[in-house]
């Protein structure tokens, strides 16, 4: 694809296996954890519900790009998202987590180079969590304030790759050009091709090992592949002229 000559404005980044590497985790265990604190007496039966509730809001997202929170899932399962037990459970879901949460090595050095270049810098996730727990994320790992804005879509209609997802983030930025604006991501389907739907240029970063079942019914071709999240700033250089 050509593009004209033109300064680059912003940079949006996917999170999962984009700013935080990506892990095989038995997500599995996540939901038993969940499910051990909240009902220790039908955790295993609990536990399964969790599974397949999950697996219906992701197929859901990928066919439809309808999105949902971690809250919905609950009820869909008849489990109040309140009160004690709750709490207990989703501590330990978050602790299960955490390891799996930690920022990308390269991210702190990455961001603040592009925010000194003049480079708007923003996320936009597909998640069920909320924006208090993904900020509580990036503020322990010290990168907050480095952000100019984020959306989740656990507060908009729409996941990536529906355009309007990718809208929102432009906005939630101050709305650059999208023809100016780079978005990194793992996903070819979610955030690659749906970049480009918007006009954007594509980062890809090709070390997540996405399931089969979380493939969407086309892949795009990025504008560019990076190894690593420092290769950026490159790439972002040689597409301002
Ligand atoms: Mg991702």
């Amino acid at each position: 694809m050509r593009y004209e000559r033109r300064v680059m404005q912003a940079v949006i980044f996917d999170w999962g296996g984009t700013l935080t590497p990506w892990h095989n985790a038995d997500f599995d265990e996540m939901w038993r954890a969940y499910a051990r604190a909240y009902a220790p007496d039908r955790a295993e039966d609990l536990t399964a519900a969790l599974i397949e509730a999950e697996r219906l809001v992701w197929q859901r997202a990928r066919d439809h790009q309808v999105s949902g929170t971690l809250d919905d899932l609950l009820e869909s399962v008849g489990v109040s998202p309140h009160g004690d037990r709750h709490e207990a459970g989703l501590a330990a879901y978050q602790e299960f987590w955490a390891p799996h949460t930690l920022l990308d090595a390269d991210a702190p050095g990455l961001l603040t180079k592009l925010r000194s270049a003049g480079i708007r810098v923003g996320v936009l996730s597909n998640t069920l969590w909320t924006r208090a727990y993904h900020e509580e994320v990036f503020r322990r790992d010290g990168v907050l304030d480095l952000f100019d804005g984020a959306v989740y879509s656990s507060e908009i209609p729409w996941t990536k790759p529906h355009p309007e997802a990718f809208r929102a983030a432009l906005r939630a930025i101050g709305d650059p050009d999208p023809q100016a604006t780079a978005f990194v991501g793992d996903r070819l389907y979610d955030d690659i091709w749906g970049a480009q739907q918007v006009g954007m240029r594509t980062i890809f970063l090709p070390h997540s090992a996405i399931p089969a079942q979380q493939r969407g019914h086309t892949d795009g071709t990025p504008d560019a592949t990076v190894q690593r999240l420092a290769e950026i700033t490159d790439v972002v250089s040689r597409w301002h002229d």
